[in-house]
């Protein structure tokens, strides 16, 4: 079968699989992979590396872009939205929870970024320069401290995550009878959950 340009862009550039179907796509007209992974600069070791780990949907999108009937929060029955497994439970017994049912049942404070693809803490990162930092350099403080005497707040950063205490973002797999564990998930599976609503517009 003929590797289209299209086929290729339907991933997006960096990804495992933009970076195996460009690679193939390359080789087909006669050239070399020279795609490459933000990890992996060499074309030839990110080629290899993404052939190996790339992930492609039995359909055209993951989940054919659906969400699975039994992917429903456990406490309030919300659906259609990101859901939360529990970190140390068996894949196959998973409670799902929403983001409020999350952060309640955690204690954290959360709210989805404006994206709505991850998540704020309520931590906030402070960065500080001062008369004799260097050039492209930067320190922090804690804000229990608060920054030296002779620095100057340059620049606040506030964290994201996508963990809610011990949950992590369920992604279900396309056979639908488990979850990805939480450091295996494909890109486009990563790619499904963000873009799931973060609440319920009902
Ligand atoms: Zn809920």
């Amino acid at each position: 079968m003929a590797l289209s340009k299209s086929a290729v862009n339907r991933f997006k550039p960096g990804t495992a699989e933009y970076v195996a179907l460009h690679g193939m796509w390359q080789i087909s007209h006669g050239r070399k992979p020279s795609a490459c992974l933000s990890f992996i600069i060499n074309p030839a070791k990110a080629f290899a590396w993404a052939r190996r780990y790339a992930y492609f949907p039995a359909s055209e999108t993951y989940l054919e872009g659906k969400v699975p009937k039994d992917y429903v929060c456990g406490e309030c029955g919300a659906s259609g939205v990101k859901l939360w497994r529990d970190y140390n439970t068996f894949l196959e017994h998973q409670s799902l929870r929403c983001l409020p049912c999350a952060c309640h049942e955690q204690g954290k404070v959360r709210t989805p970024t404006e994206d709505g693809r991850s998540l704020y803490t309520d931590k906030v990162h402070h960065w500080y320069r001062t008369a004799t930092t260097k050039p492209g350099w930067w320190s922090g403080y804690d804000p229990k401290d608060g920054p030296p005497a002779d620095a100057i707040e340059t620049r606040t950063e506030r964290e994201k995550t996508d963990q809610i205490g011990w949950r992590v973002p369920a992604v279900p797999t396309e056979e639908g009878d488990t979850y990805w564990g939480y450091t295996s998930v494909p890109d486009p599976g990563v790619e499904w959950w963000q873009n799931l609503p973060a609440l319920s517009h009902k």
